[in-house]
């Protein structure tokens, strides 16, 4: 059986997780996290990076900063997972789906600015499959029209636009390292900052509402409740296991790129024959190889095609179904325009699998079979 996802594993996870446990540090904020916020600071030029529990908290701390409060309104895709929009309506706004684009499955930078009315704070570009949205569009009608831009780029790590990474080219960019992203701490998050003046309040936030991390660092004598806040960051357990992982952050992005790669190369006599589709990257992107994804012609074909690999004893997924026709989605959001794409494209989209240790020789296997379904 040939899976979907198998969580990274590099071999140092259990010599680090010991080393925290030796140190009697097990609790948040040690050395551990101190080296992975400091990795992704000096990857991404982020002014602070702070690990959080998940990227479903990184944005709820984003949501936090940004003042983010009943009434508001934000602007995000519907085709996406479900915390992008359960950060907002946690703080009370209104989520206002606007259509992807098909090519990418990324917010359609044309149709935001029709979306915009003076209720709504905040841009929350998604970046599918680690592939960017269309970053300069979207941070120009925030400035014009006075709006924070969270990114999305729980799938982007790595990735970059125009030479810049992703997750620090809006305000706050929200990392996730649950289990089937391209590094892992099991369930977690990073939320990046770029401007120095919400670092004291995201630490205060993250700590409970209190002034702590500065305590820790020997600037006050003693630490209060200093404001609302929650428990946003993880065990040094948790962030032993990602530090194996940044370490060889390289290495596992360069055997996610041959796979990809080589499903590409293999797939793309399908796709020039008009019976699938497969990821578009725009030139001025490069993306991490999180996710090789597949078009069906339409939902029926897809279900087959499902069916077909899992009888060939392969797994292969599809996901989203678009937030804006969920229950939460019809009592919390809406949809600005028209669903021109979003659910059409959903339908067909079949991701197949991609992990770190997934073989040439599978990869071969897979495309064998999707071939053989589409003979
Ligand atoms: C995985 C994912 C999340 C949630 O990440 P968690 O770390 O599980 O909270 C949010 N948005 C997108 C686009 C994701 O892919």
């Amino acid at each position: 059986m040939i899976a979907f996802n198998v969580p990274p594993f590099t071999g140092k996870e259990m010599e680090y997780i010991k080393e925290a446990v030796d140190a009697h540090k097990i609790c948040g904020d040690g050395g551990f996290t101190k080296k992975c916020n400091e990795w992704i600071e000096k990857k991404t030029g982020c002014t602070k990076a702070l690990l959080t529990t998940s990227c479903t908290h990184a944005t709820e701390l984003a949501a936090l900063l940004a003042g983010i409060g009943p009434g508001d309104e934000v602007i995000m895709p519907s085709y996406t997972f479900v915390s992008t929009a359960d950060a907002f309506v946690l703080r009370g706004a209104t989520p206002v789906f606007v259509d992807i684009r098909p090519d990418t499955m990324n917010i359609d930078e044309k149709k935001i600015e029709e979306a915009v009315t003076e209720k709504t704070k905040a841009i929350v570009p998604v970046h599918y499959a680690g592939v960017s949205c269309e970053m300069d569009t979207i941070m120009d009608i925030a400035k014009r029209h006075g709006l924070f831009v969270i990114e999305d780029a729980a799938q982007g790590i790595m990735s970059t636009y125009k030479g810049k990474a992703l997750g620090n080219i809006g305000d706050f960019g929200c990392f996730s390292f649950h289990e089937t992203k391209n590094f892992s701490m099991g369930e977690g998050g990073a939320i990046l900052i770029k401007d120095a003046k919400y670092v004291e309040d995201a630490e205060i936030f993250r700590e409970k509402g209190t002034n702590r991390s500065q305590f820790y660092r020997g600037q006050v004598d003693k630490y209060r409740w200093m404001n609302y806040g929650s428990s946003y960051l993880p065990s040094e357990l948790n962030a032993a296991y990602l530090w194996a992982q940044l370490e060889m952050a390289d290495e596992i992005t360069k055997k996610r790129m041959d796979c990809w790669n080589l499903y590409k190369e293999m797939l793309t006599p399908l796709a020039e024959s008009g019976r699938i589709e497969l990821p578009f990257v725009p030139a001025d992107c490069t993306h991490n190889a999180h996710m090789f994804y597949i078009k069906a012609k339409d939902l029926a074909e897809r279900t087959e095609l499902i069916e077909h690999l899992k009888k060939n004893d392969i797994l292969a997924v599809f996901h989203y179904v678009p937030l804006h026709s969920a229950p939460a989605g019809l009592k919390y959001g809406r949809f600005s325009g028209e669903d021109v794409y979003t659910t059409k494209e959903s339908d067909r989209l079949v991701r197949l699998p991609m992990y770190y240790g997934l073989t040439a020789n599978e990869v071969e296997f897979i495309c064998e079979k999707v071939k053989e379904f589409f003979k």
